[in-house]
């Protein structure tokens, strides 16, 4: 028999209702044969709550406790939807991580899907089962305590699944009907893409295109799963949705395929250090072990031996980053005169696989913002990304002139 992946986010199944919906969705794919494993999200809002609870117990927690209890929101889900499916008269289990099991490493609530071995589950459809309900998001550390993937993670879940149990295909219900140029909320004109490509997606995903976690892209692109993200509120074709999928598998697209932005960067400058071999080094390791996710850097020409150095990071980790960057002045590693954040920016960028046999694309972005009056603070390309952060105020105006200058509304 072959299979399918099908994952349902937690808007798809928040009530029993949608459950039911979902699930009859799921009978319309086992009656064409498949043999179907059944990805599952918590209820749309139960991990914020589990998470709250958490940190209002423990501020500090112990993150396999932590884990121990966001991770029950799935195990609620895939229950229900087993007995859902059960009570259509479609033969149907639950799984938890544990049970597969979903071996990960044990980085509690970040943890990494080492290996997913398919003879239990294997077992049971080869008996006559023919739907796994899987809890997403959750697996088991080697020392056998319960993990979680990271927010967002049950997206991984069901690629790892597609990719070890070498299904036709991985759909992915969630609340939009695909992918589009630009987040439609900003931008009336956005249009719905009918495939994007690997990377572009993973260049989205990475830059708060909250579609998919970026992870299950990484996944996708490495095993080649044929990814579809696709609207479990909309009646279905096989062409609804997006399809993620190889370059070669993309007839014509447009050069730059999608503009995206992240609302909450910060821009941080070390102004005044010392121009020396290692510097570089001194100021970059300490960000990373404080677990500061630096994104772009820009070191200025030097004067008199002394250089600014400016970096990007998400304003949520500015005080860790100005903690790590004293401490270090502190210890002697680096000296500086000032650490100045700039906590009103956002990141814009334009993102195409085109950009690689297209040049001008930098230009013509630089024309666009500066038509608009929009200053650029700092700029960092890519093979096919170019990003450029930009005061907050002028985010919605940036995005918008980007897509309509670049003519996104229509298709190649
Ligand atoms: N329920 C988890 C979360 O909200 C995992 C997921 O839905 O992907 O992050
Ligand atoms: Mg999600």
């Amino acid at each position: 028999m072959p299979t399918l992946v099908m994952k349902f986010g937690g808007t798809s199944v928040a009530t029993l209702d949608r459950i039911r919906r979902a699930a009859k969705r799921v009978g319309v794919e086992v009656a064409k044969g498949y043999d179907v494993i059944v990805i599952v999200s918590a209820m749309s809002g139960k991990t914020n709550e589990l998470v709250g609870w958490v940190n209002e117990t423990s501020p500090l927690f112990d993150a396999r406790e932590y884990d121990a209890v966001v991770s029950s929101g799935e195990n609620v889900t895939a229950g229900l939807m087993a007995l859902t499916l059960q009570e259509m008269d479609i033969p149907a289990r639950s799984w938890q991580g544990w049970q597969v099991p979903v071996m990960t490493t044990s980085a509690h609530s970040a943890a990494r899907i080492e290996d997913i071995p398919p003879e239990n589950i294997n077992e049971k459809f080869a008996e006559g089962m023919k739907v796994a309900v899987v809890a997403g998001f959750q697996g088991v550390s080697p020392e056998g305590r319960i993990t979680t993937l990271g927010r967002g993670g049950s997206d991984t879940t069901a690629v790892a699944f597609a990719a070890a149990f070498d299904a036709e295909r991985c759909d992915i219900y969630t609340d939009v009907d695909g992918v589009y140029t630009t987040d439609p909320r900003i931008c009336a004109d956005a249009r719905k893409l009918d495939r994007i490509a690997f990377e572009e997606m993973l260049e989205l995903a990475s830059l708060g295109a909250k579609v998919l976690q970026t992870r299950s892209v990484e996944l996708a692109m490495r095993y080649k799963v044929k990814l579809r993200v696709l609207s479990s509120f909309e009646e279905q074709s096989d062409e609804a949705g997006t399809l993620v999928c190889d370059e070669e598998d993309i007839m014509e697209s447009n050069v730059v395929a999608g503009v995206a932005y992240s609302r909450d960067e910060a821009k941080m400058t070390l102004v005044s250090v010392a121009d020396r071999p290692g510097i570089a080094a001194a100021i970059f390791s300490p960000l990373s072990e404080a677990g500061v996710n630096v994104d772009m850097i820009v070191q200025n020409i030097s004067d008199d031996g002394r250089t600014d150095m400016t970096f990007s990071c998400p304003t949520d980790q500015v005080a860790r980053a100005e903690k790590a960057m004293e401490e270090a002045k502190t210890r002697g590693d680096i000296n500086f005169h000032d650490l100045v954040a700039d906590q009103a920016v956002a990141k814009i960028s334009v993102v195409g696989i085109g950009m690689r046999s297209h040049t001008g694309v930098a230009a013509k972005m630089f024309r666009v913002l500066s038509a608009e009056g929009i200053n650029i603070k700092v700029i960092t390309t890519s093979e096919i990304k170019i990003s450029v952060l930009v005061e907050r105020k002028y985010m919605e105006l940036a995005v918008q002139a980007l897509h309509e200058a670049f003519e996104l509304e229509k298709a190649a």
